[in-house]
């Protein structure tokens, strides 16, 4: 029975290893881009299923981690960066979701 929110997702069929064909909804994997620490929308990044008709400059912003995290989050993270390279603060006192990006950013940073 098809239930109306299953309507407009794409319908397949897949036989299982019984033998028996089932059907099943595909779940729609192009979601807007969002930041990996806040979960904000990011801006100037297209969909994933737009990127193939667009040329690179088209693709994504060419900021440091652009198509990562969005503005807020990346001028914070090099604010932190640049704080951990002049030993105003250690790498311990960082958010542990943050230390990740921190560290590339002190390697661009060279
Ligand atoms: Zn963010």
């Amino acid at each position: 029975m098809v239930r109306p929110g299953q309507k407009t997702k794409n319908k397949k069929y897949r036989k299982t290893p019984s033998g028996e064909s089932k059907v099943y909804f595909e779940r729609d994997r192009h979601g807007k881009a969002s930041c990996a620490l806040c979960g904000n929308t990011l801006a100037g990044v297209p969909r994933q299923d737009e990127v193939k008709k667009l040329s690179k400059t088209e693709r994504r912003p060419s900021t440091m981690f652009a198509g990562t995290l969005c503005n807020k989050c990346r001028s914070t993270v090099l604010e932190e960066a640049i704080k951990v390279k002049h030993n105003i603060k250690s790498m311990q006192d960082c958010k542990v979701k943050m230390r990740s990006y921190i560290e590339q950013a002190l390697k661009l940073l060279e």
